[in-house]
């Protein structure tokens, strides 16, 4: 029986499509593993009637073959996309585009195809800083209008194989995780690459996310875990050669691949059981803190705020804190402020309204983004709390 998607009131909206087979190794049968019950199936905000959003229960699963944790049921891409909520603010993903480009620009490509890259923000930031002679952005939903050598194609990637073949470089940014089939994926690329292309790869460090509480990752969007060992099977199994391999602020992990011409001698796949066992301890402390947090509300005679309109907010919530003792929540986004953070009855604010709370708190939740926003937070209300 597949997973129902409802609204508030339980009525049916749609259904969870269940997943044919392991997300990493392309075989093996899911075994439950542990379940999330009532989650907001968008990660964003949004200004549409309460009523109307979507919530399913998240179904968690290992392989059988190769331990790799996965949702069982994935939820209609429509409403997980419903609406951009990346605004990418912070000054980690400035530092993130940095390293990257400075990765790529040792290998001197002149033809780079960019695989996703909605905003062409990687894109913009590379041809600033160094030649190249085209820089093709492959995505079906462009945010952004091109200009050379930064170039468009607005199609699915599985779509665009003569582009791919013309490539020296494929690039693709945290894409790689959102992919409800990614081993599918990774042999299109291949099949379509010439022998020789380099492939380099972003994607958060899954492993040190779940170490430091990051609700971001493993989510409605991130639906599997992988780490590095089972990352680079998948890109071996899939006919790429590792050729670097570099750690980002235990926030990403980079993979230069070349792709050599003979898929499928990858062998059996790595054990990623301990992917499971870190999501279940991570959900754990997370209930556990959510409960300290509101027992803290309790006795705090001030307003208290959620930091971040995203999962981060929407984790906290459903792990147990009050959603009626939260006053607002508050996000840098412009984008996002004046509207509702999705699943929930809050309106998201500037972070500057606390500048008029006296004994205010605000509950900063954020993995890598923590330590930013507690400074910013501790520049524009030093009287106020951050918990
Ligand atoms: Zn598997």
């Amino acid at each position: 029986m597949s997973t129902p998607v409802v609204d508030r009131r339980g009525r049916a909206l749609a259904t969870c499509e269940p997943r044919d087979a392991c997300a990493a190794c392309g075989s093996g049968p899911l075994r439950p593993a542990l379940e999330l019950l009532r989650v907001p199936v968008h990660m964003g905000c949004t200004d549409q009637p309460p009523g109307e959003d979507a919530f399913a229960d998240q179904r968690w699963a290992g392989c059988e073959r190769c331990g790799c944790l996965q949702l069982a049921d994935l939820a209609p891409l429509e409403l997980v996309y419903q609406a951009q909520h990346n605004g990418a603010v912070g000054g980690v993903w400035g530092r993130h585009h940095d390293a990257l480009v400075t990765l790529l620009a040792g290998h001197a490509p002149r033809q780079v195809v960019e695989v996703g890259g909605a905003s062409g923000a990687l894109a913009r930031r590379y041809v600033a800083a160094h030649a190249t002679e085209a820089w093709t952005v492959v995505e079906p939903n462009p945010t952004f209008v091109a200009q050379e050598p930064v170039r468009l194609v607005e199609a699915f990637v599985e779509d665009a194989g003569e582009t791919v073949g013309a490539a020296d470089t494929i690039v693709h940014s945290h894409l790689l995780e959102h992919l409800y089939r990614p081993r599918a994926f990774l042999h299109t690329m291949r099949e379509q690459a010439q022998p020789g292309t380099l492939m380099v790869v972003s994607v958060p460090d899954l492993a040190a996310l779940l170490d430091r509480s990051g609700a971001n990752a493993l989510n409605f969007e991130h639906t599997y875990f992988f780490g590095i060992p089972t990352l680079l099977w998948m890109l071996q199994d899939a006919g790429f050669e590792l050729e670097a391999l570099r750690r980002f602020e235990r926030h990403s992990i980079f993979v230069a691949a070349v792709a050599d011409g003979r898929p499928g001698r990858a062998g059996e796949p790595p054990c990623a059981v301990e992917g499971a066992r870190a999501f279940a301890r991570f959900v754990a402390a997370a209930r556990r803190d959510a409960a300290e947090l509101a027992a803290r509300a309790a006795e705090f005679e001030g307003p208290v705020f959620l930091f971040g309109g995203h999962v981060f907010s929407q984790f906290l919530l459903g792990c147990g804190f009050p959603e009626a003792r939260v006053a607002a929540v508050l996000d840098n986004d412009p984008t996002k402020q004046g509207l509702r953070l999705y699943g929930t009855d809050l309106t998201v604010r500037a972070p500057g309204v606390l500048a008029q709370e006296g004994g205010a708190a605000v509950i900063v939740r954020a993995a890598h983004y923590t330590a930013e926003i507690t400074q910013q937070l501790r520049e524009l209300a030093p009287a106020v709390e951050v918990w």
